[in-house]
């Protein structure tokens, strides 16, 4: 990357309210068949216009083909029974109904990779895909036939390997696995998380991501926040870990969050999405407090390896905040960008 502090968001972007119901997650698309394909095409157009006018210079699709950053990409795999639904408890936050492991999970066709094409074809700008990392996964699920959760992952981590070598062919620049299940199993994490995370990027020679947050601004997730107290420590303890990993870029909630910043430094040498947009508010950010987390950040992250990024998707807000909170992204990057160029 060339551009000092290249900006981009963690995925996921509003959709317009003729495909999706708006604000809502795993909401039910509005149009089928033929119809639907082009309308997510169009969608995707209009998210990646709505990046590009705010100046944002590593562009996704805006997860605007994907229902759920986690079941869209596990609806295409097969081994999984969505009529068998179990209730469980997601990340030890809250309950949902989830699909049930059947079979030997495997993946007969490409999930995404049509749809990179299409954004591929869309710009010359460098371009990030996310993927859901195997822990988060397997998070969302009930298992019948593996019964163990190490080797479910390690089998999504194959499956994802093979996702992302195809999504690389397609012109990818960065491939990224959300796993905002790294912050929550931190034993499992060392133990085996980080090493199925290693099998999913095995051979990829674009740059690899993993995303890790505290999650989308939907009510579960702030009353989780509000009982981890002042100060939040849960990065250290997968941090040291990731440091010796292969993966390129530690995509982290910064703005608005309780993490202290020193934590940072236990990633030293690692390319740092910094998040400074918060997600959880509709209070649209302004520059300069955008620009003040990114100075707190480069006080552990060298300038050439920090990324101006939003704390999560932003899918659950309006799609007005969204374009607000973008714009104030790109320009707090410019603020510190041009005091970093003025040295
Ligand atoms: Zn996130």
């Amino acid at each position: 990357m060339k551009t000092l502090l290249p900006t981009s968001t963690a995925g996921s972007l509003p959709k317009p309210s003729w495909l999706a119901e708006p604000e809502t997650l795993w909401s039910p698309w509005k149009l089928q068949g033929e119809e639907l394909i082009s309308g997510k095409q169009d969608a995707l157009r209009l998210s990646l216009q709505q990046q590009q006018l705010a100046g944002i210079d590593i562009v996704s699709d805006g997860e605007q083909s994907r229902q759920h950053f986690v079941t869209t990409f596990i609806e295409h795999l097969s081994g999984v029974d969505f009529n068998k639904r179990k209730t469980v408890r997601i990340r030890n936050r809250y309950d949902a109904s989830v699909p049930t492991v059947v079979g030997p999970v495997s993946r007969p066709k490409p999930v995404f990779v049509a749809d990179a094409k299409f954004l591929r074809a869309q710009t010359t700008q460098p371009i990030k895909w996310a993927l859901p990392g195997p822990m988060t996964m397997i998070d969302t699920l009930h298992d019948d036939h593996y019964k163990s959760r190490e080797q479910l992952a390690w089998e999504f981590a194959k499956i994802l390997n093979q996702e992302a070598k195809e999504l690389e062919a397609a012109g990818v620049d960065i491939i990224q696995f959300d796993e905002p299940a790294f912050n929550v199993f931190f034993d499992e994490v060392n133990e085996w998380g980080i090493k199925c995370l290693e099998r999913a990027i095995e051979g990829l020679k674009c740059e690899t991501a993993v995303h890790i947050c505290y999650g989308y601004g939907i009510k579960a997730n702030t009353d989780w926040k509000k009982t981890l107290g002042s100060e939040w420590r849960q990065y250290e303890a997968v941090f040291p870990k990731l440091q010796q990993s292969n993966i390129d870029i530690i995509s982290l909630e910064c703005h608005n969050s309780h993490v202290p910043i020193e934590l940072l430094e236990l990633i030293r040498g690692k390319k740092v999405m910094v998040g400074a947009i918060d997600v959880a508010t509709d209070t649209i950010e302004t520059p300069e407090q955008v620009a003040a987390t990114l100075r707190k950040a480069l006080q552990y992250v060298d300038a050439d390896k920090l990324y101006p990024c939003t704390n999560c998707g932003m899918a659950p807000l309006s799609r007005d905040v969204a374009t607000g909170k973008l714009n104030a992204l790109a320009a707090g990057a410019e603020i510190v960008r041009n005091e970093l160029l003025a040295r």
